[in-house]
Order: structure tokens, then sequence, then C-alpha cells
């Protein structure tokens, strides 16, 4: 039987996983309970091996092919974690925890990889060894980083290895990749400008910090536009601009900037951070005011690997007929850390016509999920084929 109609037979259990997980969102590493079921359904599954507690609650699943001959080891990821975001989706499964949502679709991606462990175990029909990790914290937290720290990849022996997100606006179930930088960089910057605060009415007795963090946002504007190469990408925005006075005669001591950079390489990255502190510092200086500069750098850049990328375009076309090419994206993801250490591909499956992710009104498309468990299976079964 073609994988893809076991996996329109598996769709209503897969569903149901998929369902309770978005009842029941977690948050960053505090993913106890879908790690639980995840760590628990493996068992049930015949996993060879079933390892919980990397990365505080990441889980990673071990299935052995018919043989081992090939010596292959390929790692397929997904992410469990929700959003602090407050669900507007009105479906009767939906999240029974106030301030928590499956905002991303990482029930989905659980729910997936859960069900292309199932069928992997079921029929073992590859030579090598897959192995399925399920992270907590992509969103902002590093679940991935702190699983690779612990040692995932030598560990496990994952010689490359595989991840994939759904996409809110490609057509439902058909993919699309890229080779190279594809997700970008995300750092954080937070700008504290110390003046003299007073009376609003003696501005001569006093350094406004509200003037000068005010030349600082316009300044930093020319990063982007005078700085950097155009030919090459990076995104500064200031995100929030606070003074310790609320009222209408006081003069602030203090103004917090807040905000993101996103770049695509290494020397933007760095560019951007040195141009940062460096017009923030003299244009306080100026004013004769401080400014103190915290910049702290995120998820790296996420670069798919050439050739990994062309065994993911294989196993996408073979269940889709096709695999697009996809845009670069200024967001950022955690995989990234993966990538680093390993070979391997990131790819983006179609969500259909939904609301965008991060959005109080966005589901998971259930009718995806045939698409995605045979994609996983295609590429475990591709790379490392029975002898
Ligand atoms: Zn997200
Ligand atoms: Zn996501």
């Amino acid at each position: 039987m073609p994988i893809k109609n076991r996996f329109a037979e598996m769709l209503p259990e897969i569903m149901a996983w998929r369902h309770d997980f978005h009842a029941h969102p977690e948050i960053l590493f505090d993913c106890h309970r879908t790690a639980g079921i995840v760590a628990e359904k493996l068992r049930q599954f015949g996993c060879d091996e079933v390892v919980e507690g990397i990365g505080r609650t990441g889980v990673v699943g071990v299935i052995r092919g018919k043989s081992t001959q090939s010596g292959r080891v390929v790692g397929l990821r997904a992410d469990m974690d929700a959003l602090p975001i407050h669900e507007a989706t009105g479906v009767d499964y939906a999240s029974k925890e106030a301030g928590k949502m499956h905002a991303c679709g990482h029930d989905g991606h659980t729910a997936m990889l859960l069900g292309a462990a199932k069928y992997l175990a079921e029929t073992r029909n590859f030579d090598g060894t897959v192995v399925v990790i399920f992270q907590p914290a992509e969103e902002g937290g590093g679940g991935g980083d702190e699983m690779c720290r612990e040692g995932l990849m030598a560990r496990f022996g994952i010689q490359e290895v595989y991840g994939m997100h759904n996409w809110p606006g490609n057509p439902a179930g058909e993919f699309a990749i890229r080779p190279g930088p594809f997700f970008a960089a995300t750092d954080q910057f937070e700008i504290g400008v110390e003046g003299r605060g007073g009376h609003a009415a003696k501005p001569h007795y006093c350094v406004d910090t509200t003037v000068v963090a005010a030349q600082l946002v316009v300044a930093m504007q020319s990063i982007v536009s005078r700085n950097a190469d155009p030919t090459l990408e990076m995104v500064v925005s200031v995100t929030s601009f606070v003074t310790d006075s609320q009222a209408f005669n006081v003069i602030p001591q203090h103004v917090t900037l807040r905000g993101t950079v996103r770049t695509l390489s290494q020397d933007m990255r760095d560019l951007a951070e040195m141009r940062i502190k460096a017009l923030a510092e003299h244009t306080a200086a100026a004013f004769g005011a401080q400014a103190h500069v915290d910049y702290r750098r995120g998820y790296p850049v996420m670069v798919n690997s050439a050739t990994e990328t062309d065994h993911a375009v294989a196993a996408a076309r073979a269940v889709s007929g096709q695999c697009a090419d996809a845009p670069l994206v200024m967001g950022g993801e955690d995989f990234a850390y993966m990538l680093q250490e390993r070979p391997g591909a990131y790819i983006l499956v179609g969500n259909g016509d939904t609301a965008d992710v991060h959005n109080p009104a966005y589901n998971f498309n259930d009718t995806i999920i045939p698409a995605g468990c045979s994609y996983w299976v295609e590429l475990a079964e591709q790379r490392m084929p029975a002898a």
C-alpha cells in the first residue's frame, strides 16, 4: 500500500492525538504532559529505545530498520511547545489553558512525527536507524540548542537531521524548501539611556533622555539603509520605547529602548551589533547622556546543507509530485542549532489558506497530516533503502 494511503487510514487516530495536544498547550520547557504522552506512545509503538529528559523535557526515540548494515543514522525532529496567546478559533478541542495556545502548529508537528514513528516501527522497511527527536521550547527558549548541548547528536550517532514546519498561505500538503541560509538569526537589544531628569518647564537644567532616545531611534534606521550592503538582508526594528515617568511635567531620568535584529549572515550580524553600540554610545554622548547597550544573540542563521536539501526535495516529490522554491524567511528557527551540528534540511509543508501562525485564529490543518507523515517515512526509506 502506498505510504500516503496508509496515513489516510491512520488519519483519525493521528488527528485525535493532535486535538488532545491542542487542548492542552504547554509553553517553552514546561512540556511535561506532552512529552509524557510522546514517550508513552513511542514505547507502545515498540521503539528500540526511548529516552526522556534531554534538554529538560525533550524526548528521543530510536527505531532500527530490518537491518542496520548501512550504518546510517537519520534524525527527524518535531517541536512540542505552544505560545502565550489566548485562542480564538472556536474549535471544540480549543485550548483548555487560558492564555496558552498551539498557534504555531507544533501540535500538528508532534502528531505527524508520532504517526511516522508508528509506521516506521511497524514496517522497519529500511537499512539503518531512525532517531525521532521531540524538542521543547522552540518559541524562544532554545530547546533544540539545549538538546544539542547535552550531546544529542553524538549520543545517538545522528549523521544527518531534518525538520519540517507547516506554512499558512502555501497550498495544503505541498512542500517548499531552499538550500543555504533559510531562516534568519534573531538577536535582541535593550538600550538604557540615562540623562538628568527634572521639571519639564526647566529643560535647561536637564539632560532630556526622550530627545536622546528619539534621535537614536532615527539614527538606527541608517544601519540598514547606509551601513548594510543593499544586496544582503537585514532588519533592525525598535519595538519598545519606555520612559520612567508617566507625568506631563517631568523630564524622565531614564529611557529604555528594545528591539530585534534579523540577519542572514555572520558579517551582517556583527555589523548590526557594532553599529547599534556605536550609535547608542556616541549619540548619547553628543547630548551629554549615557547609553548602555545589552545586545543578546539569539538563534543563529538556519542553513540547509545542499546535499540534504536535495534528499528532502526527492522525498517531497515522491509524496506530492512537486517541491517549490521557498523564499527567505526573516523569522528565526531553533532547528538552526541542530543544523550547526549536522548536515540536514528544513522543509515547509503548506497549511492552506488559514490564519497565519502566531495569530489567535490560527489552526493547524489536519488534512496535511498524510503528506507530512509520508514525507518523514519517504525520507527515511529513501535515505536508507532496505537491503
Ligand atoms: Zn512559532
Ligand atoms: Zn513554529
